[in-house]
């Protein structure tokens, strides 16, 4: 019998967490969860190792440490802190990078540095520490597969091709969230409750906000420019940054698509759920056993496509801005975005500060270049700072 492929789980309580355990559940045969971590919810963290019984268990709040340990069985490593998060990353074939925000990224650098399989679901690391990130990913041995369904689609569709030199336009769908079609009147107006309400995707409380912006297809552009843009991993095409295009798909069932010289585009579909692209991440360059969100052909019904609101949801062309200025710019948008949101999820601002919060810490950067650890922290620690001033000067309600 063959040895099961091991799988990390950084983030394991999340929205991502809970469903790659699930997909782990669905193959015990072929995949074994050796190692969990999470930031703080200790209580669900403990639940969990104590079910799945993994070799390592880590929490980032390094205060709870101790009520970890003494809530798992001896023979369970435990560990704390981000290095603890960093070392869960080492411990298995395949690491599950389900971390929210920028505090990522010594999962993904941990991961890569080892020489290991890296299953991307937070995209905030590798936007946010670009050049770092690809230093990492020349490690030999490290591959990074993304978890983002639409660079899970677009990593599929790339492989319908064998002349890499072809691709000519990457095309990144967006549900266009909850507020599609609202006017910038009808934006100003709008309530958490509402953001927080997105029409296909069920998931954690920042990405449903960034969707409601578009700051996550903003992001997703950057994220797709890193993984897909430059010839930097086995499916790396030179394409330039406006090549990478945005589409409005409101049903998310077309994932993304890339259109090669001839014109023909190739599409990835599934109904909604995440659960497939964790298991392609887990299964790549083979196929996961188990369908998730297979299509019924004879309900699907109509798909539409249009183009992006550029002037009402001004958080995508703030994206494009920061990738064109590069260096720490993308950290600084990314970093100004999750200060941002925090206000909005806490009633200090406005649903439409969000955009006026990013424009301003954006406008404000230093030239950073990004090419050290270093300095993608300085600049994200810059950029925070930056944008709690202006959210406290300008935007208290
Ligand atoms: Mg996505």
């Amino acid at each position: 019998m063959v040895e099961p492929t091991t799988v990390a789980i950084v983030g394991s309580t999340g929205s991502i967490g809970t469903q790659s355990l699930q997909v782990v559940a669905d193959d015990p045969d072929h995949y074994r969860v050796v190692a969990l971590a999470a930031g703080r919810s200790l209580d669900l963290l403990v639940s969990q190792a104590r079910a799945i019984r993994p070799e390592f268990v880590a929490i980032g709040d390094e205060s709870q440490v101790a009520d970890l340990r003494d809530a798992l069985p001896a023979a369970i490593e435990v560990a704390g802190g981000e290095a603890g998060l960093a070392e869960c990353a080492r411990r298995a074939d395949v690491t599950i990078n389900a971390v929210v925000g920028f505090a990522g990224l010594p999962v993904t650098l941990g991961c890569l540095q080892a020489g290991k399989r890296l299953a991307l679901a937070n995209k905030e690391s590798l936007i946010a520490a670009g050049p770092v990130v690809q230093k990492a990913r020349q490690t030999p041995g490290a591959e990074l597969i993304p978890v983002d369904s639409e660079h899970a689609a677009i990593h599929q569709c790339l492989r319908a091709n064998d002349v890499a030199t072809r691709v000519s336009k990457i095309q990144v769908t967006a549900s266009g969230g909850p507020f599609r079609g609202m006017t910038v009147e009808q934006l100003a107006e709008v309530t958490i409750a509402q953001a927080l309400n997105h029409p296909t995707w069920s998931m954690g409380p920042k990405i449903t906000i960034d969707s409601s912006t578009l700051m996550n297809k903003g992001l997703e552009v950057i994220e797709a420019n890193e993984l897909f843009g430059r010839p930097a991993g086995d499916l790396g095409f030179d394409l330039a940054l406006d090549d990478i295009e945005v589409v409005v798909h409101p049903q998310s069932v077309v994932h993304s698509m890339v259109t090669y010289s001839d014109g023909s585009t190739i599409a990835q579909l599934s109904m909604p759920d995440m659960r497939l692209p964790i298991a392609y991440a887990l299964a790549y360059p083979d196929r996961y056993p188990v369908a998730y969100g297979g299509i019924d052909w004879t309900l699907l019904g109509t798909l539409d496509f249009e183009g992006p609101d550029r002037e009402a949801f001004p958080c995508l062309d703030l994206a494009y801005a920061a990738a064109t200025i590069g260096g720490t710019a993308p950290a600084w948008l990314s970093a100004a975005n999750e200060v941002a949101v925090e206000a909005f999820l806490q009633g200090r601002i406005r649903w439409s500060d969000i955009g006026d919060v990013n424009s301003a810490v954006l406008s404000g950067h230093d030239g950073g270049t990004g090419d050290t650890l270093a300095g993608v922290l300085q600049g994200d620690q810059l950029a925070r700072i930056r944008a709690d001033e202006i959210i406290r000067d300008r935007f208290v309600l």
